[in-house]
């Protein structure tokens, strides 16, 4: 009887824990928090000095005691400490907003797939610890898909490919469960990183990665386009140490960044061939769902599908299918228990 008045009263939330960003969701009201994964830390003092949006504007730009870290890049957790207290930061911001006089919110947390049952475990006590009253994790990849709306509970095949920071998971789900997939450290991160190679190699020219991220979001394709682009390329000339500026059409940063978007593609092609044949029939018919920001990158679409030859559908708002999905587990938790990471510690949440 408690329970029930507690659970109508209490603004649950949902949160994707992502490498590059995080968002919340609160229950009745949408997505309230979309901020970068990022917390800055004095490293004399151990101290953290923001985090979130705060963070993300001292990456690059900060003394050399002062260092802007990711604690999830690679899509492992790196540095566990730091990402508790990040997961604490952001829902204790939504917890001071409107939660003061209610019930403590049960949570739905997305974590990436392959992390230890130790990280499990620590994220669960991050929230517990940042006030939560029950925690449910999930695998991003299928939050994803809830999100996209796919029917993960029936008997079909439903394939995802999340294209993100740190990670790109590729995901086969059918009657609730993951039945194949695969996670690369490739992805946007990874595309950053071959700009900046390449503008080493090709123009003796050191680029930030904020500057590479910039240029991959104005001309990165991953397939010919229609009309070329270009953009400049500000950084500092290796040699003479001095600010240079570079012009660079689209099909040089295609190139440069040919080799992880070919990875990233086989890795999708593999996933398929360790799939039952008859979800990939399902597969072929429904099409491949992309989410993640990487899934903007123009052309990556037409690439996926004339490589696989099934068709593709970029979800709408790529970039918030995982929180949306947390959200709508939220919303009926009895009914979606089925497709919640199972936790082989401790008390698992009724
Ligand atoms: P995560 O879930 O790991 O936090 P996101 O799904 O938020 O990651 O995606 C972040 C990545 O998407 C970053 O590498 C970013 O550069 C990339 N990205 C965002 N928008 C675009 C775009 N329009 N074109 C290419 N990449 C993009
Ligand atoms: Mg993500």
């Amino acid at each position: 009887m408690f329970k029930k008045i507690f659970g109508k009263l209490s603004k649950d939330i949902g949160i994707d824990l992502g490498t590059a960003t995080t968002l919340v969701y609160v229950k009745g009201r949408g997505i309230v928090i979309n901020e970068p994964s990022v917390v800055a830390i004095n490293q004399k003092t151990g101290q953290i000095l923001s985090i979130g949006d705060e963070a993300k504007k001292m990456v690059g730009r900060t003394p050399a005691h002062i260092s802007a870290t990711r604690p999830l890049v690679d899509g492992v957790i790196s540095d566990f400490e730091i990402t508790e207290q990040m997961l604490r930061y952001f829902i204790s911001k939504v917890h001071k907003e409107s939660f003061n006089i209610l019930p403590r919110p049960r949570i739905v947390i997305g974590i990436p797939s392959g992390i230890t049952e130790v990280e499990k475990k620590a994220v669960q006590d991050a929230a517990l610890n940042a006030g939560a009253r029950e925690v449910y994790l999930v695998e991003e990849a299928m939050a994803a898909a809830i999100g996209a709306r796919l029917p993960v509970q029936e008997a079909i095949g439903n394939m995802i490919v999340d294209i993100g920071g740190g990670t790109s998971d590729i995901a086969v789900i059918s009657l609730g469960g993951i039945v194949s997939s695969k996670t690369l450290r490739i992805a946007g991160d990874k595309l950053n990183k071959d700009i900046i190679n390449f503008a080493q190699d090709e123009f003796k020219l050191v680029l930030g990665e904020k500057t590479a991220e910039d240029i991959k979001i104005a001309v990165g394709s991953a397939y010919e386009l229609e009309d070329s682009l270009e953009t400049s390329m500000r950084g500092r000339d290796l040699v003479t140490g001095l600010p240079k500026e570079i012009i660079v059409e689209d099909n040089q940063i295609r190139k440069a960044l040919s080799g992880s978007v070919k990875m990233i593609v086989n890795a999708v092609k593999e996933t398929i061939e360790n799939t039952p044949p008859e979800l990939v029939a399902d597969i072929m018919s429904r099409g491949i769902i992309m989410v993640g920001g990487g899934s903007l990158l123009r052309g990556f679409d037409k690439l996926l599908k004339e490589e696989t030859k099934i068709p593709i559908k970029i979800e709408e708002d790529p970039l918030t299918a995982v929180v949306r999905g947390a959200g709508i587990i939220l919303e009926d938790i009895k009914k979606l228990r089925e497709v919640l990471v199972p936790l082989d510690y401790g008390e698992v949440p009724k």
